[in-house]
């Protein structure tokens, strides 16, 4: 298992101190998540804001699902709250399927 903490503390990148298998963020993407307010960089380590908490949260694996298909490299919501959307929407389904 990788040790994020331990990473973080390495030597910073050009884009902050961001985890190993994050998303690569082009410069011009983060000048666009820092002027929008979706990014900031705390200390060093660049955050990006929860669509859904609205909470600040390092930008590596440990709190976002990696989507390169997205054009910002991360789903929008963080992981704790995609869990939670996951959940309700799985007990949702299961209260409106008729059972067998
Ligand atoms: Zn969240």
């Amino acid at each position: 298992m990788l040790d994020l903490a331990a990473h973080r503390k390495g030597p910073p990148s050009p884009h902050g101190r961001v985890g190993p298998v994050c998303p690569a963020l082009t410069p011009e993407q983060i000048a666009r998540g820092l002027e929008r307010g979706r990014l900031q960089i705390d200390d060093g380590i660049l955050e990006r804001r929860c669509s859904s908490c609205g909470d600040f949260y390092p930008l590596d694996t440990e709190f976002w699902y990696f989507q390169p298909s997205k054009r910002e490299g991360t789903h929008h919501m963080c992981k704790a709250c995609y869990l939670g959307y996951r959940r309700r929407w799985r007990v949702r389904t299961q209260m409106t399927r008729r059972p067998t």
